[in-house]
């Protein structure tokens, strides 16, 4: 097994790494009125401005952003682009009823084209690459669940761009004797997170947005005329707010029932150095389409364009400590690191380039949610989980007609007000975290006890 040998690689994505120098903008210095103030500049928040100021081309349009745009889960995630939506689709059938499965298919599938007529319309260099994704099994516990799933699937009318694919054809593509089955979806894609929500932050400064970076609001008050948002330096003072702050909302200040709306859960990443041309030939994966598995903690892999595999997942942490301090897993980084070399023994000596790890925003009834705080001036979007890089493009849009006061069919979508269950206190939470982690890694446990060498 590697070993970390450079602390400096720990949490600092590869993408931000990949990305080379950065210039962020000044932080705000100065007391601002606008007609609307963006907390967090991250997908959510980018794409909300850039929305709301392409409608409204007179209003003054302000993003706040605590530390540089790419900090969050928004420039440090896997970049799969895709229809995922909750945990698993039984569950949400269960919790939600069909037709609320059925309408969330939709708002994701038109999030995955959305996300990527947003990148070509406007020519973002973000290396996406739409080449589908193919969901694993390796045990056959686990291959017949997946087979009810498709079949459920099937049933609702939501399997469109979905074709099984039995072990033969698999490892066709892919040449690791641990895949016995899965399903390929066509509408998947993957990109380069980093690069994406700068090209995002591009696009919204052309079209007259100002961002300010460095600049973490430290106070919120409401008022009947206006909402003062306070940084250190200097405020803003708003018609409406929106709260894009994800995983790390606990923490924003004044924010009373926010708290109890998210919990940040840790999950965890690495990259491999650049794998030879030998390398790609004995894994097979000519197609570079994305992966996962099957599991409750999934794994999932995704090639880059300079010829390495991303990869992470297989556990899920919940700590005391909140979204804002940095928390490396030396175990986590090393379980990926076995997985991966579990999968395709041919890469046993491979090189593991980079880890790293970030909060993904996670709530008690496990979808996302859209909501007014309170009164309808402040806007909080959250709770989506580690698939929220195509909603939260869509949710931008979705929060911009909340923001016009439009009633569209986006904002028709269940998860906008929503009535959310509460989270606990941050004990009950940290421990009811930690009991659903176990929960799960059973469940994965006893469908994977036959495998061998796991
Ligand atoms: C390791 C990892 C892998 C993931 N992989 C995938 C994937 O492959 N596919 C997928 O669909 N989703 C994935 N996700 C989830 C996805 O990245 C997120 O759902 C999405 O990026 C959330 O975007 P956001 O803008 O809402 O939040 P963020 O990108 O987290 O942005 C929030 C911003 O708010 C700022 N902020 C916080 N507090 C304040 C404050 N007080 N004042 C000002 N600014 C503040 C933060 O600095 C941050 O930049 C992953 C997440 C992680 C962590």
């Amino acid at each position: 097994m590697t070993a970390i040998k450079d602390s400096h690689l720990e949490n600092q994505s590869f993408w931000q790494h990949d990305y080379g120098h950065y210039s962020p903008n000044a932080a705000l210095t100065q007391n601002l009125n606008a007609d609307v103030a963006i907390i967090g500049g991250g997908f959510t928040g980018l794409n909300t401005a850039w929305q709301f100021k392409k409608d409204n081309p007179n209003a003054r349009v302000v993003v706040l952003e605590g530390a540089i745009i790419g900090f969050g889960a928004s420039g440090r995630n896997a970049g799969f682009s895709t229809k995922l939506f909750g945990l698993e689709p039984e569950m949400v059938l269960l919790r939600w009823g069909k037709q609320k499965m059925i309408d969330a298919h939709h708002y994701l599938k038109k999030a995955v084209a959305h996300t990527q007529n947003l990148i070509e319309t406007h020519g973002f260099q973000s290396d996406y690459c739409h080449t589908g994704m193919v969901r694993i099994s390796y045990s056959q516990q686990q291959l017949d669940r997946m087979k009810k799933t498709y079949q459920l699937l099937q049933d609702l009318g939501i399997d469109g761009d979905l074709t099984w694919q039995n072990r033969d054809r698999i490892r066709q593509d892919f040449h690791s004797e641990r895949f016995i089955g899965g399903i390929y979806e066509t509408d998947t894609a993957h990109l380069n997170p980093c690069k994406q929500v700068r090209e995002l932050k591009r696009l919204a400064e052309s079209a007259g947005v100002e961002i300010y970076e460095a600049s973490p609001v430290t106070r919120i008050e409401r008022a009947a005329t206006a909402i003062t948002v306070a940084t250190e330096k200097g405020r803003v003072v708003a018609d409406k707010v929106v709260i894009a702050t994800n995983a790390y909302s606990r923490e924003v200040p004044d924010s009373r029932t926010l708290k109890a709306r998210q919990y940040p859960l840790w999950t965890y990443q690495i990259v491999t150095e650049p794998l030879t041309a030998a390398q790609w030939e004995s894994i097979g994966w000519k197609d570079r389409q994305s992966f996962g598995d099957n599991r409750q903690m999934l794994h999932y892999y995704r090639p880059t364009v300079d010829g390495r595999i991303a990869m992470g997942g297989g556990d899920a942490i919940v700590y005391k400590t909140g979204a804002l301090v940095e928390t490396p897993s030396a175990m986590s980084w090393k379980h990926c690191e076995a997985h991966l070399k579990w999968i395709y023994p041919q890469l046993k000596d491979v090189r593991i380039d980079y880890r790293w790890g970030g909060p993904v925003s996670v709530n008690v009834d496990m979808v996302p949610e859209i909501s007014f705080v309170d009164d309808e001036r402040i806007i909080y979007a959250g709770g989506c989980f580690g698939h929220g890089v195509a909603l939260t493009h869509l949710n931008g849009r979705t929060i911009a007609d909340l923001l016009n006061g439009q009633k569209t069919e986006l904002t028709d979508f269940w998860i906008v007000n929503r009535k959310s269950i509460s989270m606990p206190n941050d004990t009950l939470s940290f421990l009811g975290g930690r009991v659903a982690r176990q929960a799960l890694k059973a469940w994965d446990w006893w469908e994977e006890r036959s495998l061998k060498d796991i």
